[in-house]
């Protein structure tokens, strides 16, 4: 059976669960304690990690904050900014339709306790519109969240223009890179942002762990307060002691594709060559969700017309686990909240699959089973 669900998550990588494996064997100290060996060992292996992120992401260690994954990330970033807003009275947030849930359930429970939300809907090409979230920026905008790559749709955002546009107006701008990180290396580095999220199981890390960037804009931090709170840990950010060997693994991951990304860049668009040749050579009628053009190397949503993706899904389980969606909303089926804002007929909806890879999957096996997936598709075809 062929995993092509990287964007739900994606398996660890072996030498981020060896370094893990050694660090709960030999580190299974608590990074704050202080008075003996055992804690000293374990916060070395979390300043590594801190470092190891930081060179990824092309910002110092100061800025960075681990978390238990790009949820609590994003939740931080935005229900941390409620003193400062009252304090500056600023209550108006700009996001936009095709977050995750993790960023459009946070706002929608800040709108009810006061905040005015705008959601900005994308273009039929899957892509935010710079000037249509500019246009709302007013002086009481407080934040602009967008995410650089969408998780069903692949289709990377443009959050550089809006970071550079954001950056001359005193307006925070939150980033949700989960799908982006470790893989669009160079253009996160260059991207103007106050806050950035990211899991480290969306990069061959390990599940729940995470970091949130606040960047140190005039050397002070965004006006962030924690939202749970404990010990002072991640200087109270993110309270609760540190899981050193999920920490340790989140930054051998980003080691690992600060290293290899161009490598696995080359190898992600040559499977996606390859998924568009055999679809091409299927002669089932198909059109893709997204403008191509946008869309970042190892996802394809596409629409299968007049096969329903649940009984493809069903059929083809046992060897290909495509998906119909975001995992987080999979269980109770309702057409992607993401494609209905594409301005997608739900007829075409009911017809997507979601396919997503990384730099392990083996070719062979995958031409071998999305051959045999297309085949079924073609029986199913109405
Ligand atoms: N943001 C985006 C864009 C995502 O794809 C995901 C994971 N699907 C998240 C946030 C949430 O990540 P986690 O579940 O690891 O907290």
């Amino acid at each position: 059976s062929i995993y092509l669900d990287y964007n739900a998550s994606s398996p660890v990588e072996p030498r981020v669960l060896e370094a893990m494996v050694d660090i709960y064997k030999n580190n299974f100290g608590n990074a704050d304690s202080r008075t003996h060996d055992f804690g000293d060992h374990a916060r070395s292996v979390v300043e590594t990690a801190r470092k190891q992120v930081s060179s990824l992401l092309g910002v110092s260690t100061s800025e960075v904050f681990f978390t238990s994954g790009a949820t609590e990330s994003n939740n931080i970033a935005i229900q941390g900014l409620q003193t400062y807003a009252l304090e500056s009275g600023k209550n108006h947030i700009i996001t936009t339709s095709i977050e995750h849930k993790a960023v459009m359930e946070t706002v929608k429970v800040m709108s009810e306790r006061g905040f005015i939300v705008d959601f900005i809907d994308p273009e039929s090409s899957g892509r935010i519109n710079v000037a249509k979230v500019l246009k709302k920026v007013c002086a009481n905008t407080l934040l602009v969240s967008l995410m650089h790559v969408n998780n069903e749709t692949g289709i990377i955002q443009p959050v550089k223009e809006l970071g550079e546009e954001l950056s001359k107006q005193n307006v925070l701008f939150h980033v949700d890179a989960t799908q982006s990180c470790g893989k669009l290396v160079q253009e996160i580095r260059e991207l103007k942002y106050n806050m950035l999220s990211f899991s480290a199981h969306k990069l061959r890390g390990p599940q729940g762990v995470g970091v949130l960037v606040l960047r140190k804009k005039e050397y002070k931090l965004p006006p962030v307060k924690a939202i749970m709170y404990g010990g002072q840990q991640e200087h109270g950010i993110r309270p609760g002691t540190i899981p050193v060997a999920l920490v340790g693994g989140c930054g051998k991951a980003c080691e690992i594709a600060e290293i290899e990304y161009k490598k696995d860049e080359a190898k992600l668009s040559a499977i996606k060559m390859s998924l568009l040749k055999l679809l091409e050579d299927s002669g089932l009628s198909y059109s893709f969700n997204g403008d191509q053009k946008y869309c970042l190397n190892n996802t394809l949503n596409l629409c299968l017309h007049g096969v329903s993706s649940e009984a493809l899904m069903i059929s083809t389980k046992q060897y290909c686990s495509v998906s119909n969606g975001s995992a987080c909303t999979s269980k109770n089926y309702s057409p992607s909240y993401v494609l209905v804002s594409m301005g997608i007929p739900i007829e075409q909806i009911e017809n997507s699959i979601r396919i997503s890879w990384g730099p392990e999957t083996n070719m062979g096996e995958l031409e071998k089973e999305f051959f045999r997936m297309l085949s079924v598709a073609k029986s199913l075809a109405e």
